[in-house]
């Protein structure tokens, strides 16, 4: 499968990105997520909370992110990000490992555009939890909340106890050994 050779595919993390690679090592190369509009993610849970689906925002599968453009502006739309990038709703519903969604509940980071708004609504997910909503007054999410409505999906902003998670991958040799058994 061809891809860029500086972001290689397969990682620990994320291990069968194709030829997306992991947003943990994507926010350390030459072209940063965050001047490309940051990482967008979504997690689909089940009735148990138990993960369904998760996702984030990047190009189609088989698509190089070094070969299509992640910019917001340009003189023609196909000089953009928006025609190629799949939202990561998308994702996280094409990602799922169960047969379907039906009556899960969706975190986003973001309130879901219009089309994703259409995707969730079909595939059944029946509550949507956000931690922004930043576009509140566009078009796209205007409509995303009328279709959301008439279709019976609730949606509520998700309120954080902390506003940042740091993961510590040393932490593991510095804990105090525990016995295993
Ligand atoms: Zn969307």
């Amino acid at each position: 499968m061809a891809h860029g050779p500086s972001r290689s595919a397969a990682c620990g993390i994320f291990p069968d990105r194709g030829t997306n690679p992991c947003p943990l090592h994507r926010q350390a190369d030459s072209q940063p997520l965050r001047h490309q509009g940051g990482p967008v993610g979504a997690c689909i849970v089940n009735a148990e909370n138990k993960i369904v689906g998760i996702g984030y925002n990047g190009m189609p599968n088989g698509c190089s992110d070094d070969l299509l453009p992640w910019r917001r502006t340009a003189e023609s739309i196909l000089d953009t990000k928006y025609p190629y990038v799949c939202h990561a709703e998308l994702n996280a519903i094409m990602n799922k490992n169960s047969a379907d969604v039906k009556g899960c509940t969706m975190y986003v980071a973001l309130f879901p555009c219009n089309e994703c708004a259409k995707l969730i609504i079909q595939a059944g997910i029946k509550e949507v939890i956000f931690m922004s909503d930043k576009y509140h007054d566009s078009n796209e999410t205007r409509a995303a909340r009328l279709m959301l409505e008439m279709a019976g999906v609730s949606f509520r902003k998700f309120t954080p106890k902390c506003s940042q998670i740091v993961i510590d991958f040393d932490s593991i040799n510095s804990r105090p050994s525990q016995k295993l058994q």
